[in-house]
């Protein structure tokens, strides 16, 4: 594996996964491996004073016995150790002097000094167990120290010891397979983890390996979900979800481009041709001129095309910023009202009088007399002479309704839904004719939205128009 490999494996959650697994089994086996050693060294320590306590009750019996003599004394010792006994015990016992009277062959604590100390406390009345080493034994003695007293003096001490060899042995097997048992437990939880740790990570690689093969020409591809509900199976229709909307998107995008494209083509081809038959033979001035005015509105509504495009973008790329400022909405609509009163009146359309009430509201005001101007506009524009339009505003508490009405040609069920759209004119000739680009509506539509408002008309066909605007007093508590 080259370096560069290495560190990649390193890093893998794989790898991760099997050291944390392997880490977690160490640490119980340390735990419990020490656990059991030192709960099981205590036991068999206990078991030893056990078996000694028991010894010397027997023995006690004999030493309290004031008639027993040392003969006596010898031979119930000699009973009492004869038995083929699995725990080989041992008994010294010392007179008040702390001279040897009795002890047992395989009594190897013949280091006087090491139970000088329990001897002494023995004296003082206490029963002292100790754990002797003893010299070329390899395992310690377990000793009994107890002092014995006759009519208030003290008569002998006696000691019983036990050789834990095999008691230790025990311990050892225990330690012996603990060893064997460890790295085998090791092993296989490295094997286990690095199974776990593949098996719960292969649908991820899947997904990995399948968005790696997704590009802008196959957006349309999916990811296959697992249907198992656990979280890898959220993460691929997460993804999914995802692709999906980057894919519309894209989509837009494209669509929004041709739209542009074409949108502009037609202006550009038209001047391109006006100017190359005006060209083509010499022309009185009059025509230059006649020229240069057709040339002249079809470039401003090209730049009203561009600079309404401008604003779409700016408010898809979430860059448009509202200056939202207290300002009084009846106000705005009468000063519209007034100002689009002159152009209805070229048409002989009747903008009525409506008396508005007093409406203090929370909005970008150049924004909203850009809604406002646009769905005029658009009234005057689709009503015919002798056609009347109205506006009305309602405060409902927290937010206010505007409808502006015309009596105009109306709009077909089938395009209600569509005005809002991009490029979207329902009769194309007529508003290219009426200078429309198809994005008013779209744009009053996103302004609305980013008040956090509403918009919609209801229309029929031949019966005119109502455009509703439903505006929060205050977007920023909506
Ligand atoms: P345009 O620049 O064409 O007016 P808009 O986005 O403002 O673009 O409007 C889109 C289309 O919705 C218009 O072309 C027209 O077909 C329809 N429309 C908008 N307002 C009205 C109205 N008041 N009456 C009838 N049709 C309307």
């Amino acid at each position: 594996m080259s370096s560069k490999n290495r560190i990649r494996f390193l890093k893998t959650i794989s790898f991760k996964i099997t050291l944390w697994y392997l880490l977690s089994v160490m640490g119980i086996l340390l735990f419990s491996g020490t656990f059991l050693y030192f709960r099981l060294q205590h036991k068999l320590d206990k078991k030893a004073d056990q078996l000694i306590m028991d010894e010397e009750e027997e023995l006690l019996l004999t030493l309290l016995d004031k008639d027993s003599t040392l003969n006596d004394l010898n031979s119930a010792i000699a009973l009492e150790f004869s038995e083929d006994r699995y725990y080989k015990l041992s008994i010294r016992l010392l007179d008040a002097g702390g001279k040897t009277i009795i002890v047992s062959d395989n009594f190897s604590v013949q280091d006087l000094e090491t139970s000088e100390i329990a001897v002494t406390k023995a004296k003082g009345g206490e029963s002292v167990f100790q754990s002797v080493r003893v010299r070329e034994r390899k395992y310690p003695f377990r000793l009994l120290t107890k002092a014995i007293d006759q009519d208030g003096s003290l008569k002998y001490i006696l000691q019983i010891g036990l050789y834990m060899k095999p008691l230790y042995k025990t311990i050892e097997n225990l330690k012996s397979n603990l060893l064997i048992l460890i790295p085998i437990l090791i092993v296989l939880s490295i094997a286990g983890g690095w199974f776990l740790a593949r098996r719960s990570l292969s649908p991820i690689e899947n997904i990995t390996r399948t968005t790696q093969k997704i590009t802008a020409s196959n957006l349309n591809k999916r990811l296959v979900p697992t249907h198992t509900g656990d979280e890898v199976d959220e993460l691929a229709n997460t993804i999914n979800l995802m692709l999906g909307r980057i894919e519309d998107s894209f989509v837009r995008i494209a669509q929004f481009t041709s739209d542009v494209s074409h949108e502009l083509r037609t202006p550009v081809a038209a001047l391109k041709t006006g100017t190359e038959v005006i060209l083509s033979k010499e022309r009185t001035a009059e025509e230059y001129r006649d020229l240069l005015e057709n040339n002249l509105s079809a470039l401003e509504r090209m730049t009203r095309m561009i600079s309404d495009l401008l604003e779409l973008s700016r408010s898809d790329s979430g860059t448009s910023i509202l200056h939202l400022k207290s300002f009084s909405l009846d106000n705005l609509l009468n000063e519209l009202q007034n100002k689009f009163r002159l152009i209805s009146e070229t048409k002989n359309i009747n903008i009525l009088n409506n008396e508005l009430p007093d409406i203090q509201i929370e909005g970008d005001k150049n924004l909203l007399r850009r809604v406002f101007s646009n769905l005029l506009d658009n009234a005057i524009k689709f009503t015919s002479h002798g056609g009347s339009i109205s506006i009305s505003l309602v405060d409902r508490g927290n937010d206010v309704v505007t409808c502006i009405k015309d009596t105009g040609i109306g709009i077909s069920e089938e395009h209600q839904e569509k005005i809002f759209d991009r490029f979207f004119r329902a009769d194309s000739s007529r508003s290219r004719d009426t200078g429309g680009t198809g994005l008013g509506l779209n744009i009053c539509k996103n302004i609305v939205e980013l008040h956090k408002g509403n918009i919609q008309a209801k229309s029929k066909t031949a019966a005119g128009s109502t455009f509703e605007v439903i505006l929060p007093k205050n977007p920023t508590n909506s």
